[in-house]
């Protein structure tokens, strides 16, 4: 398949292991963050940390939209899904995530809510469409892949004038998570968390550009290669990267060029900028509060808010205490850290939000890598490897 067969070719990726092993310089380390959880998941998947030599370290970012969304913003949705008469959308692996008070979306579709899981935004406003007498709210989550598709539905639910349609919005900025990693505590003050250059994401870049991160570059010296999702797109970024901290460079280069320019797509980004506008704040789940780095919808569109059409508020919540995923995303620790990995947490019954989509870190691990551990002398899960091994060649 053009664009897919050719960027998972064996031979290829073991000549680029070849170079790169090469390029590295054995006398230092190299710690390279991927920002997105598609390239944590193409990692795992095709195992490229094992094709790098081991001073060449990955530290899985923050870029998973499911895994993100504190728990506190989950609870809004579960909580308006229990309004009479209103029908909640949602992606799928929304429904999974845990919320306080060992709720879920999917909990609450059990209980007779009226919850439903659709591939896109449009697929709500259809639902509207067919129901007049009910509410149908859209749980709107994401980074500024998904953004454009739920501005597209409010301006259409505008021209239709339809008036029982809103949006749960919580769309979320990738600059701004960057940002917060490079300016947090584990980074810049304690060391626990060493970032020598980033792995951009390529569905993000597509829209924003490769422009936003100039920033990084230039203010933080850090190089960033936005890469597209296969394995040899992850490993040629990997050595670019490890080519410019070599010279001494800190740039913006781009892998993805089959999909990224440097302005993006401007169209998109004039439909969002109509649409939507900065929170001052927005809590992201591991990072905490991160200042500009979420989005609500203009005063224009207030109609179709439905932070503005229902009362909600977001209350404090506390973390399950045995979850790390609040680390896990900010890179401080790994999926095999958490105690109950591969235990009481597993994809059939998730504690937390890494372990939900096949974008986050707990996810990617467990699918691909619980051979390595071991728990009371097995591996967690051991009955379902062979089906999943068979399932990944
Ligand atoms: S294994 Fe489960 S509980 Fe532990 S950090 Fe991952 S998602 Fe959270």
């Amino acid at each position: 398949m053009k664009y897919i067969s050719e960027f998972r070719d064996k031979r290829v990726a073991a000549a680029l292991a070849a170079a790169l092993t090469r390029e590295v310089d054995p006398a230092r380390a190299y710690s390279l963050m991927e920002f997105c959880g598609g390239h944590t998941h193409a990692i795992f998947r095709y195992g490229v940390q094992d094709l790098l030599p081991p001073n060449v370290n990955l530290v899985h970012g923050p870029g998973c939209p499911v895994c993100v969304l504190p728990i506190g913003r989950l609870d809004m949705a579960i909580e308006l899904a229990e309004i009479p008469d209103v029908i909640l959308c949602s992606y799928g692996d929304m429904l999974r995530v845990p919320g306080s008070r060992k709720r879920s979306l999917l909990k609450s579709r059990a209980q007779g809510k009226d919850v439903r899981m659709v591939y896109s935004c449009e697929e709500a406003i259809r639902i509207a469409q067919q129901h007049p007498e009910r509410e149908v709210v859209f749980f709107a989550i994401g980074f500024e892949t998904t953004t454009p598709p739920t501005a597209v539905a409010i301006q259409q639910a505008h021209k239709l004038g339809l008036k029982n349609f809103s949006v749960f919005c919580n769309h979320v900025l990738t600059p701004s998570a960057i940002q917060s990693i490079l300016d947090s505590p584990d980074v810049r003050k304690l060391g626990t968390v060493r970032v020598d250059g980033f792995i951009g994401p390529s569905h993000v870049s597509t829209i924003i550009g490769s422009r936003p991160y100039d920033y990084f570059s230039r203010e933080y010296q850090r190089p960033v290669v936005i890469a597209g999702f296969e394995p040899l797109d992850v490993l040629q970024a990997i050595r670019m990267l490890v080519q410019q901290l070599n010279e001494g460079r800190a740039e913006v280069e781009n892998q993805f060029t089959r999909g990224v320019t440097h302005q993006g797509n401007l169209k998109a980004q004039n439909i969002v900028a109509d649409v939507f506008e900065l929170r001052r704040t927005f809590e992201w789940r591991g990072l905490g509060v991160v200042p500009y780095s979420g989005l609500r919808i203009k005063k224009k569109y207030a109609e179709f808010d439905a932070e503005v059409r229902f009362p909600m508020t977001q209350k404090p919540v506390h973390e399950n205490h045995a979850c790390e995923c609040g680390a896990i995303l900010r890179g401080v620790k790994k999926p095999t850290d958490c105690k109950i990995f591969g235990t009481v947490c597993t994809p059939q019954s998730p504690i937390g939000s890494c372990m939900v989509s096949s974008e986050g870190a707990c996810a990617a691990f467990y699918k691909y890598r619980r051979h390595e551990i071991l728990i009371d002398g097995t591996p967690p899960g051991a009955d379902t490897l062979e089906s999943d091994a068979a399932v990944a060649r």
